[in-house]
Parts: C-alpha cells; sequence; structure tokens
C-alpha cells in the first residue's frame, strides 16, 4: 500500500518537474535501475525462498528407518531433552538448539529428521545450504531470516509448540569463514544463521530446533560446533548387514515377494549400498518383474536390479565381434582366478554393456569387512589383473579395457605397503616415496607372474568359459563352478 502511494507521488512529481522545463531523463533511468534491482534481489529473492522452503507434512517415524540403530538411540536421548522441556528449565538446562547428522549420503539423514520432527509433534520445514547461497549480498541472511519467521508462523498456524528446520548440506552455507572466493556473501549468511540459533529461547512460545546434515564436517566453521548451536552430532553411517536387511523389508513390504527371494542373502551381497541404493534396488527388481510380466518379485529380478543400481542401466550398444570376444576372455579370466583364489565367490559374469562396464564379473563380498588381511588384498589383485593377462595369453595383446582394473590394482598393492604389512614393515608415505613404488611395482610383478602360472594350466577351461560367455552372453556363479568341477575332473 505504502510503496504504491509511494509511486504515485513520485510519477506525480516527475510530471511536475517535467512541465516546468527540467529534464528528467537521468532520474527516470536511475530510479528504474533501482527498482529492477529491488525486484530481483529482494523480491525474487524471498519468492524463491518461499517456494524453495519445503513444508512437509510429517509422517515418518523412527520405526519406517532401518538399521541406524545407534544415531536413532543418540537422536532419540537428544529429543527426549526437547520433550521434557519444563523439566529442564527448572534445572536450568540450555535447551538444544541445534543437532548435527553426519554421514555418507542415502543413509537416512532426511528420515531421521522428519522422525524427529514427528517425535517432538514439531512442524517440519526443510531447506537445503546451496538454496542460501545467490551471488547478490545480503540475500542469503534474509533468506535464513525468513526462514526461521516462516518455522515459527507455521507452527502458529498448525497449533504446534515446536517446529524443526532441517537444512541439507549445511557445509555449503557453514563452510569455514573466510575460505571461499566470494565470502563476504558467505560469512554474512553464516553469521546469520549463527545469530538466528543464538536467539532460540526455550520460553518463546514456539520452540525451534534446527536439524542439519552434511558428509564434510572437516569443511564447517568450528562457530557452528561450538556449545549452544550444533553441539550434538550424530553419525550416519553406511547400514551393516542387519541394517540392510531390515531397510530391504521395509522397502519390500508393499511389493509381492515370490516365495524363493532370500532378503538375507541380498542384504549380503550389498555390502557398501546406502539405504538410498536399497531401496532403488528394491524398486528396480519390481520394475524387472513388471518387464517380464510377472505378479511377483523373483531372486533373478533382484540379482539384475542389483547390477543395475551398482553399475547402471543397460546400454543398447553393441561392440563388435572381435571385441565382445576380448570382452568374454576378459571376464572368463576375472573369474576363472576369483574361483581359483576365493572359491564360490563369483555371483555372475557377463558381457552385457552396462553403464561404463562393456562386461563384469560380480563378486560375493567376504561378509562386512572393515580390516582387509594382506592375503585378502593379494587375492583380489590378482583377480584384478586377471583379465587383461587371459586377454594377452589368448589374443597377443592387452587392451585399453583394462586401465581401471590396474588402477585397482595398484591402489590395492598401495594399501598393503602404506599399511605396513608388506616386507618393509612400517613406512613413512611422504620420506620413503621411493621405497613404496618400487615395494608396490614388485608385489604386482609378482601377483601378474602367479596368474600368468595359473591361467596356463587352465588353459582349455579359459576358452570354454570365454566362449560360453559370448555365446549366452551371461553365466551364472553355479555354472562356471560347473564348468570348473568338469575341467579338473578331466585334468
Ligand atoms: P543426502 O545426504 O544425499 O541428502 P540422506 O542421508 O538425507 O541423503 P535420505 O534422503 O534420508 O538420505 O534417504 C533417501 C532415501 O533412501 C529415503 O527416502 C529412503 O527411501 C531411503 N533410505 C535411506 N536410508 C534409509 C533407512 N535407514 N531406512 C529406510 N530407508 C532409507
Amino acid at each position: 500500500m505504502l510503496l504504491e502511494a509511494g509511486i504515485g507521488a513520485g510519477l506525480a512529481l516527475f510530471l511536475f518537474l517535467a512541465m516546468l522545463g527540467y529534464n528528467i531523463v537521468p532520474f527516470v533511468l536511475i530510479l528504474g535501475i533501482s527498482a529492477l534491482f529491488y525486484f530481483m534481489v529482494v523480491q525474487k529473492g524471498m519468492l524463491n525462498l518461499q517456494s524453495r522452503n519445503r513444508y512437509v507434512g510429517v509422517k515418518i517415524s523412527f520405526d519406517d528407518i532401518g538399521g541406524q540403530n545407534t544415531a536413532k538411540r543418540e537422536l532419540i536421548e537428544a529429543l527426549n531433552f526437547i520433550v521434557s522441556g519444563d523439566r529442564l528449565q527448572s534445572l536450568g538446562i540450555r535447551p538444544l538448539k541445534g543437532i548435527l547428522l553426519t554421514g555418507p549420503p542415502g543413509t537416512g539423514k532426511t528420515l531421521l529428521a522428519k522422525a524427529a520432527a514427528a517425535y517432538t509433534d514439531a512442524v517440519f520445514l526443510s531447506a537445503a545450504g546451496s538454496e542460501f547461497v545467490e551471488m547478490y549480498a545480503g540475500v542469503g541472511a534474509q533468506r535464513v531470516r525468513d526462514l526461521f519467521k516462516q518455522a515459527k508462523e507455521l507452527a502458529k498456524k498448525e497449533k504446534k509448540t515446536r517446529a524443526v528446520i532441517f537444512i541439507d548440506e549445511i557445509e555449503v552455507l557453514g563452510v569455514k569463514r573466510g575460505s571461499h572466493s566470494s565470502h563476504l556473501e558467505y560469512d554474512q549468511t553464516l553469521n546469520q544463521l549463527l545469530v538466528e540459533m543464538d536467539g532460540l529461547k526455550t520460553s518463546s512460545d514456539v520452540k525451534v530446533l534446527v536439524i542439519a546434515a552434511t558428509n564434510r564436517v572437516d569443511m564447517l566453521d568450528p562457530a557452528l560446533l561450538r556449545p549452544g548451536r550444533f553441539d550434538r552430532q550424530v553419525k550416519v553411517d553406511l547400514p551393516d548387514k542387519e541394517g540392510r536387511l531390515q531397510i530391504l523389508k521395509i522397502h519390500t513390504r508393499n511389493k509381492p515377494l515370490d516365495q524363493e527371494v532370500d532378503l538375507e542373502s541380498i542384504a549380503q551381497e550389498t555390502f557398501g549400498f546406502s539405504g538410498a541404493h536399497l531401496e532403488s534396488l528394491a524398486n528396480e527388481a519390481a520394475i524387472y518383474a513388471l518387464r517380464d510380466n510377472e505378479t511377483t518379485i523373483k531372486s533373478h529380478h533382484f540379482k539384475e536390479a542389483v547390477d543395475k543400481v551398482m553399475l547402471g542401466e543397460k546400454l543398447d550398444r553393441r561392440p563388435t565381434t572381435a571385441e565382445l570376444e576380448r570382452i568374454a576372455i576378459h571376464e572368463a579370466g576375472h573369474a576363472i582366478i576369483s574361483e581359483t583364489v576365493r572359491p564360490g565367490s563369483v555371483v555372475h559374469l557377463t558381457v552385457t554393456p552396462r553403464g561404463q562396464a562393456l562386461g563384469y564379473m560380480r563378486q560375493k563380498p567376504e561378509g562386512d569387512s572393515y580390516l582387509y588381511t594382506k592375503s585378502y588384498l593379494l587375492k583380489q589383485i590378482k583377480i584384478a589383473v586377471a583379465g587383461a593377462l587371459a586377454e594377452e595369453m589368448i589374443l597377443g595383446e592387452r587392451s585399453t579395457g583394462a586401465a581401471g582394473d590396474f588402477q585397482e590394482a595398484v591402489k590395492l598393492a598401495r594399501q598393503i605397503v602404506v599399511t605396513g604389512l608388506s616386507e618393509l614393515g612400517i613406512v613413512d608415505a611422504e620420506k620413503d616415496d621411493q621405497a613404496i613404488n618400487t615395494k608396490i611395482k614388485e608385489i604386482l610383478y609378482g601377483q601378474v607372474e602367479e596368474v600368468k602360472r595359473i591361467l596356463t594350466a587352465q588353459l582349455p577351461l579359459l576358452y570354454q568359459v570365454a566362449a560360453d560367455l559370448k555365446m549366452q552372453e551371461k553365466i551364472s556363479g553355479e555354472r562356471l563352478r560347473e564348468l570348473i568341477a568338469t575341467y579338473s575332473r578331466c585334468a
């Protein structure tokens, strides 16, 4: 209203000045540019904020989150502080203002924040750190102010006394002050967040809890982690086997599974998968069942889905006949060595291109291992180099297809040396550079020689597996083991 009156008065003044013979063009230009700037920065910035902050009617409970038992326990313990606010006040305990969830992507941090809102009967408002960063100075800070204001208003509207603000990717706005090239804007935004958090009071009619998530806690400004701000940190890690099983059960609750489907063995095979991967796995398996016109989801749909989630969608690209032969030999080499050094380890091998891979051999993980012995690492090096060596033995030379395998082999050999598992004993990665490199080469050559010896002794089997693979496109672990048994009886 005031704005419209101002515009009207301004126009009248300009008309009056023009009638008196003044040149009003420069004034009009300056005013026009200012108006445009005001609209773009302030209005548009705010509008964006309004539409970006997502208010979610919360339905998630902690029971909908699989695994993460430690994270859930720690979070619930912290939330109990909030729920019993009056008691805390009577004891003079300062309120909990912020909880920081740290961990890899897709592990359920957003879910935990939503469950926290439901647990404390709060409204839930979410935003991502990147949404506060604009090229115009001051807009980020304005957005932070607005977010807190909006949370309080929403809670009142919903007749609640608590609000949870969830800020994902907090490292984008909470990066150490002074460390960013356009630091002024970042610093102002972060300062504003600190000011807002400092202003949160137990006595106010709406109590706001800020839950932030990051997978780069090392980048955060220490001021954020100071007591009274995000002084509770909850680690949200990749799920272990039991956790993966629970997550799979949650995401297959609404899906018709065939009786033969063994979720436990799928959980075993999916070491390293996050909750988001597992959700996608269950969904993809259902899509494969749909494509096959089946009414239930079968084991082989899950197997396909694991490949898809690990490597990407199957590609239509068809390799040439010569390439196909090379890929088949390469994968057969990996698979035979895998079965030799770790019997029963091959899930399947295929020459169907998928994602970045032209073909691949999938191994069963050796349980949930977080520590590796030297002998395990040496076996993995053998498996990695076997593809290229099989190509060399049968086709006379290697190809660029082994580049990734060699990188993996070097990484494993380096791991042996720098963790003190080689004959060099404990090494200083910086000072002993030369000795480390020499040892890495020695380890790699040693494994290459051994793989050549094994493959030479199994050459007829290598030819057979490669030929079958080329014909059938895919060989299961069971079929491979049958072939190996047949050839070893003939030997
Ligand atoms: P990011 O760091 O990438 O933002 P995040 O840790 O916040 O990820 P979420 O957004 O909570 O991860 O999870 C993504 C999806 O993955 C969820 O919607 C859910 O379907 C699934 N998911 C992840 N973790 C779990 C879990 N522990 N239990 C059940 N589902 C999960």
